[in-house]
C-alpha cells in the first residue's frame, strides 16, 4: 500500500508537471441509441472502436452502430464520451485490482 487510498485504488496518470489524475476508461456504449455517426471513432486516438452491423439486423433501417472492439487499448482520456452527441458512451475509472489481480490495494 502506498498510504494514499484514493490514489492507490484506481489506475492513475501524471500531468506534465507531475500532478496525479485519474483516467476514465471506456466502459459501456449504448448501441440501442447509436446513430452510427462515427464521431467517437474519429475522436479516439487508439482505434478502440469499430463500426459494425447492428446485432438486430434491420434496426432503424439497417444503419451500422459503433462497438467497443479493442477496450484493452484504451488510455482513459474520455474523449469519446465528450464527442458523442447522444450521450451513449460511459467512461469510468479503473481499479487496479481489475487489471492486476494480485494488487494489494483496497
Ligand atoms: S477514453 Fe480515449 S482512448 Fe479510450 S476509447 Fe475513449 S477516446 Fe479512445
Ligand atoms: S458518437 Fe455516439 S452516436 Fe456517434 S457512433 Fe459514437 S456512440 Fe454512436
Amino acid at each position: 500500500m502506498c498510504g494514499n487510498a484514493a490514489q492507490c485504488e484506481y489506475i492513475t496518470g501524471l500531468t506534465r508537471s507531475g500532478g496525479v489524475w485519474v483516467p476514465e476508461f471506456v466502459d459501456k456504449l449504448n448501441q440501442e441509441n447509436c446513430a452510427g455517426c462515427g464521431r467517437c471513432y474519429k475522436a479516439c486516438p487508439r482505434q478502440v472502436f469499430e463500426l459494425i452491423e447492428h446485432p438486430d439486423g434491420d434496426y432503424l433501417g439497417g444503419h451500422k452502430v459503433m462497438s467497443i472492439a479493442n477496450p484493452g487499448d484504451c488510455i482513459g482520456d474520455g474523449v469519446c464520451q465528450a464527442a458523442c452527441p447522444k450521450n451513449n458512451i460511459t467512461c469510468q475509472p479503473l481499479k487496479k485490482k481489475e487489471v492486476w489481480s494480485d494488487c494489494s490495494c483496497t
